[in-house]
C-alpha cells in the first residue's frame, strides 16, 4: 500500500466539504432559476464578490463569525452545515462502499438528495432539472451496476405510480393537492436508482418518518392538520439510509418473517 489508509480518509472529507460547498451554490441557485456555473459567488446582500479566502468551506465561515467581511450581512448557517454534513455522508459512502464504482454513483445519488432535501424544506419545491435527469442517470448507470435496468425500470415506474395514484386519490377525495408531482417525481428517481425491492422500503420509511413528525409538530401545535409537510425532506432522508442500508435491511426483515 502506498499510503496509509488515513490519507485517503482525509481525501474524501476534503473531498466531501468541497462538493458541500459546490451543492451550496445549487441549493441557492437553483430555486431562483439562476446559472449554477457563473457568476462566481457573491454576497446576496451587497453583491460583493468572494474571494477565495471567503470560499473556504467552513473555514471562511467560522473566521468571518458567519458575516459578509464587506457590508457585514449575516451569512446563513446553512453554509457550513450542508458542507459539513456533505463531508460525513461522503465519508460514510466511503467506509460502507470502498474505492468501488457503486461509490461513486450513490455519491452522486446522495449529492442530488441533499439539495432537494435543502430546496424543498426552503421552497416545497422538488426541481425538475434535478429529479428528471436524476431518472436518466439511475437508469444509465443500472446496466453496469445494482439493481440492473430491469429492477430500475420497474422501480422507477413502481415510485413515480405509487406516488402519483395516492396525490390522484386524494385530490378525487378532499378536492385539495396533497403533494406536487415533484414527489411523484423525486420517487422515481428513487426507483431508477436504487430499484423495486428499496423504493417500496424509501416509502415505508419516509412514510413512518413523516408520520411521527406530523404527530410532533401538532402535539406542540407547530402544525395542524392542513400544513402542508415537505415529504421530499423525508424522502431524501429514507432514500439515503436505503442507498446505504436498504440490502441489510430488507434482509432482516425477511428473516423476521
Ligand atoms: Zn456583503
Amino acid at each position: 500500500m502506498l499510503f496509509p489508509p488515513v490519507f485517503a480518509d482525509i481525501f474524501v472529507v476534503l473531498f466531501g466539504l468541497l462538493a458541500g460547498s459546490f451543492l451550496n451554490v445549487c441549493i441557492h441557485r437553483i430555486p431562483r432559476k439562476q446559472s449554477i456555473v457563473l457568476p462566481a459567488s457573491r454576497c446576496p446582500g451587497c453583491g460583493h464578490p468572494l474571494a477565495w479566502y471567503d470560499n473556504i468551506p467552513v473555514f471562511s465561515y467560522a473566521a468571518l463569525r458567519g458575516r459578509c467581511r464587506s457590508c457585514g450581512t449575516p451569512i446563513s448557517i446553512r453554509y457550513p452545515l450542508v458542507e459539513i454534513v456533505t463531508a460525513s455522508i461522503v465519508l460514510w459512502h466511503w467506509i460502507v462502499f470502498g474505492p468501488t464504482p457503486l461509490f461513486a454513483v450513490r455519491v452522486v445519488f446522495a449529492a442530488a438528495l441533499i439539495v432537494l432535501f435543502a430546496i424543498d424544506l426552503a421552497h416545497q419545491l422538488l426541481p425538475d432539472v434535478i429529479t428528471l435527469p436524476g431518472i436518466v442517470a439511475g437508469f444509465a448507470c443500472s446496466w453496469f451496476l445494482p439493481p440492473g435496468p430491469l429492477m430500475s425500470l420497474v422501480g422507477t415506474l413502481a415510485g413515480g405510480g405509487l406516488l402519483w395514484a395516492i396525490a390522484e386519490a386524494w385530490f378525487r377525495l378532499r378536492k385539495v393537492d396533497a403533494m406536487g408531482f415533484g414527489d411523484v417525481k423525486m420517487l422515481a428517481m428513487v426507483g431508477a436508482f436504487l430499484g423495486l425491492k428499496l423504493v417500496v422500503l424509501v416509502f415505508v420509511l419516509a412514510s413512518i418518518i413523516g408520520g411521527v413528525v406530523g404527530v410532533v409538530l401538532i402535539a406542540t401545535r407547530r402544525a395542524d392538520m392542513a400544513t402542508r409537510v415537505p415529504f421530499g425532506t423525508m424522502l431524501a432522508t429514507s432514500a439515503l439510509v436505503a442507498s446505504v442500508y436498504g440490502d441489510r435491511l430488507v434482509a432482516w426483515y425477511v428473516s423476521t418473517l
